[in-house]
């Protein structure tokens, strides 16, 4: 018997239809195993350089650190972001192309700019002023350290720069900026608007409003100067997400984010100094302390020579804090920072005029370790000899606010 035409049609429509749904569904395991293939090489490529010096708790905790970013990245859900920006993916791969910044090494076996050990797991808080809570906003494979010549409360190295209201982490265009703890997004837009303050020269900046606060009063960080929003206002964000990428938007020099922390109220007269907040690396602690005239006055942008007692070499210089609009600390009221200094025991010094601070400190890992300045003159107090601050010359520093 003769089977219709109709139905060798339908049966060959049939052998088609199983054919293309074979070929759909070897499609979607190939893009399948496409995608989760660039997902994992990320976190292969931002295990952190130099973990291997570091002990094993260390180097899992940087694992943790480097591997919480993308994870978080891939729950970041589609069409979320605000301006035209890479996909997680193809920052991840600029990341990689990008090349690493080379910074003047510094003497004497201060931390280098371009090498950064894993910070310590938050929140941290070894002496009750303490309040580490906060992660970098930059991988340990990138920079996350401030520009060591730029620092809060600083006026930069030729004292023409704005008083700096944060710390700026240079690196290259396109490297992921990290939600510094858990929140809400309650700005990601060009410049920096609200009843406070109009500013334009942040370029595309981020505020955050963060789930704790710190003595009755509310925490905000800030991200300035970013090439890519990620996030949206109102949008929840977990510590270490991805919420946009290094840029050199608004008023810069060079490439980097501008970090700012706020105490009380989202403005630029609110903030606070940034390495008070953020853990410190592995095997380091903070240097807080005063510089002040005999009536209490802060001595203001004096210059501070930082001296391992063991090795009796200058390892660090900074100076306090360069003018009114920087705060202290609401507990510790200092008015200089060395932050990320490694464990031992230093002599911090000060000359101005014919003036000498001075004071012996112990550096203990993972706190603020406060040093008490006393002063006298230069004839009744030799010390030693001060040389002035090496202007890193020609190096590009950027402007922010
Ligand atoms: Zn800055």
């Amino acid at each position: 018997m003769r089977r219709p035409r109709g139905s060798s049609l339908l049966i060959a429509l049939g052998i088609m239809g199983t054919l293309a749904l074979i070929t759909y569904t070897a499609i979607r395991f190939a893009s399948n195993d496409r995608s989760s293939l660039l997902l994992l090489t990320p976190v292969r490529a931002a295990s952190t350089p130099g973990a291997e010096d570091a002990s094993p708790s260390s180097r899992t905790r940087a694992l943790l650190i480097a591997t919480a970013p993308s994870a978080t990245a891939t729950s970041l859900e589609p069409g979320q972001p605000t301006t035209p920006s890479p996909t997680p993916q193809a920052a991840y791969a600029g990341q990689l192309q990008a090349p690493v910044p080379q910074h003047t090494p510094l003497a004497g076996g201060a931390l280098s700019e371009d090498w950064n050990p894993p910070p310590l797991e938050v929140p941290l808080a070894r002496h009750p002023f303490d309040h580490y809570w906060l992660i970098r906003p930059v991988a340990s494979s990138h920079n996350n350290a401030g520009l060591s010549y730029y620092p809060y409360g600083s006026n930069g190295p030729g004292d023409n720069l704005r008083i700096h209201h944060g710390i700026d982490l240079a690196n290259p265009i396109g490297v992921e900026v990290y939600a510094a703890a858990d929140g809400t997004v309650i700005w990601a837009d060009r410049g920096h608007f609200n009843e406070y303050e109009s500013i334009t020269a942040y370029g595309n900046t981020i505020v955050i409003e963060h789930d704790f606060g710190y003595r009755g009063q509310p925490v905000y960080t800030l991200y300035a100067h970013l090439s890519a929003l990620l996030v949206t206002p109102g949008q929840r964000v977990q510590s270490g997400q991805v919420i946009g990428l290094i840029g050199n938007t608004g008023q810069v020099s060079g490439p980097h984010v501008h970090f700012e922390v706020r105490v009380g109220r989202d403005s630029y007269y609110a903030v606070r100094n940034p390495d008070l907040w953020m853990a410190p690396y592995a095997g380091t602690g903070t240097i807080a302390g005063m510089i002040a005239l005999e009536d209490g006055e802060p001595l203001y942008d004096a210059p501070i020579t930082l001296i391992n007692l063991a090795t009796g070499q200058v390892v660090r210089r900074t100076t306090t804090y360069a003018g009114f609009g920087v705060n202290p600390d609401d507990r510790w009221n200092e008015n200089f920072v060395i932050p990320n200094v490694p464990a031992g025991h230093y002599l911090v010094t000060s000359h101005y005029n014919d003036l000498i601070w001075s004071g012996e400190v112990e550096v203990l890992v993972g706190m603020t370790n406060w040093v008490d300045m006393e002063h006298g003159t230069a004839e009744d107090e030799p010390l030693p000899a001060y040389l002035d601050p090496e202007h890193p010359e020609g190096e590009e520093s950027p402007s922010a606010p």
